[in-house]
């Protein structure tokens, strides 16, 4: 994968350029490499595995199906685990949402559903345009990665959806036209709101408005509620559908259920996979009745109806809810953030650490080079991948994000516990230092 010659590197195979050891074998929230070492794993398949790996619910959901003989795949047919895996599902939203709600099988991927979300937004409103935001990611399907509030995945794709409108996102810690904090995001409010009534501003009437709740890709940046209400109203008040993407942030990661409920708002479309899924890939669009303007085959998909997942995914869904792990994802969260803070206080590298619930990101920066005007340091990927390539080293898997690659970012499954988020820290602060 690394042509010498030429210097030429690969993304076939991205993993082995970085992180340089095979998996055998998975429990928990450990991995063990062929040579048998153990890893935390703080990636668990960027955020699927709410419930780590081979939780006995998720082991004992696949042997039901295969002993009681349910078929695998099953398109559009109705059968029980389909039935129960919906019944859990919406039982899972809150109420106000579920019961006005309708629900899409998309294929297996988040950028399927997010390819959904956008042709039923499409389709309801008879507008072509989209607002999304800097820094979004929401996979990298055509659709999805004209969605992408970052250049370089989209630099060599020609003719993507060309009526894409970015908007900023309250990128409070490094947004060079916000004035940080309180005022920060407040600015990029009042700039939006501007720019939708400005008739000059080239935004005609959108089809919809795409967001994350909790930037996960583009380096964990969590919006503040009152900026999410914002955000609601002023779409609410101009007839914009409002796509939410829980892809990453669904079922209990931020410490709700949903990211969106921590403001008390609620999208016109749901999108969801990852987590839903348990661990196999599942994913679906759930929207407003008032939105089902589509005709059959609207939205098609040979793996949409993939049983096995929905078992597993009916089982993470059920033990998440009987053991309130939202909560207990609130309570880690609150726990690890504390133990960076405290790293933090003499590490001038770390310039920022935020978050929401189990969802944590640590932007590494340069405090030798010159600050901005705001005072912060520029972003330091060489050093967060050292950061990381030392993790590595003691035994914990981290993945980097942000929109420089600087962002550090932990995604721990759920079920972590307290000792386990201690020795996370331990690991980290040894690594940084
Ligand atoms: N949306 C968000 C918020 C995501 O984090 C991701 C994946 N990281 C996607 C969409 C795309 O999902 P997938 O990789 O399954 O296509």
């Amino acid at each position: 994968y690394l042509d010498r010659q030429s210097g030429f590197e690969s993304n076939a195979r991205s993993y082995p350029r970085r992180i340089p050891i095979a998996i055998r074998r998975a429990n928990g929230i450990f991995v063990e490499d062929m040579d048998g070492r153990q890893y935390m794993d703080c990636l668990a398949g960027a955020g699927a595995l709410a419930l780590g790996h081979h939780h006995p619910v998720i082991v004992e959901a696949i042997r039901r199906t295969l002993a009681e003989g349910i078929p695998f795949q099953t398109l559009d047919l109705t059968t029980p685990v389909k039935d129960l895996f919906v019944e859990e599902l919406f039982a899972s939203l809150p109420k106000a949402f579920a019961s006005q709600a309708r629900i899409q099988f998309c294929g297996p991927t988040g950028a399927d559903a997010i390819e959904a979300a956008i042709k039923l937004a499409k389709t309801a409103t008879g507008r072509r345009s989209v607002l999304a935001f800097h820094g979004a990611y929401h996979g990298m399907t055509h659709g999805a990665l004209a969605l992408t509030g970052e250049i370089a995945p989209k630099l060599h794709i020609s003719g993507l959806m060309s009526d894409v409108h970015f908007l900023p996102f309250p990128y409070v810690y490094r947004c060079p036209f916000m004035l940080g904090g309180e005022i920060g995001w407040r600015a990029s409010l009042a700039y939006i709101e501007r720019l939708l009534d400005d008739s000059n501003s080239g935004i005609t009437p959108p089809a919809a408005m795409i967001l994350e709740a909790v930037q996960g890709e583009g380096g964990v940046i969590p919006a503040p509620d009152e900026w999410l209400r914002e955000i609601r109203r002023m779409t609410k008040e101009r007839g914009i559908p409002l796509i939410i993407d829980e892809v990453q942030t669904g079922v209990g990661r931020t410490g709700c259920m949903y990211a969106f409920e921590h403001a008390g708002i609620q999208p016109d479309i749901l999108v969801l996979s990852k987590a839903i899924g348990g661990g196999l890939p599942l994913s679906v669009v759930m929207y407003h009745k008032d939105l089902d303007h589509w005709q059959p085959g609207a939205h098609a998909g040979t793996f949409r109806g993939n049983q096995l997942a929905m078992a597993t995914g009916t089982a993470t869904l059920q033990y998440v809810k009987s053991h309130r792990l939202e909560l207990h994802a609130h309570e880690m969260g609150i726990r690890l953030m504390g133990i960076l803070q405290n790293i933090q206080k003499n590490k001038p590298q770390i310039g920022d650490i935020r978050g929401r619930g189990l969802m944590i990101g640590i932007e590494i920066v340069n405090p030798v080079a010159a600050p901005d005007a705001l005072g912060i340091y520029p972003p330091n990927r060489q050093l967060a991948v050292r950061i990381q390539m030392e993790c590595l080293k003691r035994g914990l898997i981290v993945e980097l994000g942000g929109r420089q690659g600087s962002v550090v970012r932990l995604l721990p499954p759920l079920i972590v516990t307290s000792e386990q988020i201690d020795q996370i820290g331990t690991i980290f602060s040894e690594a940084i230092r």
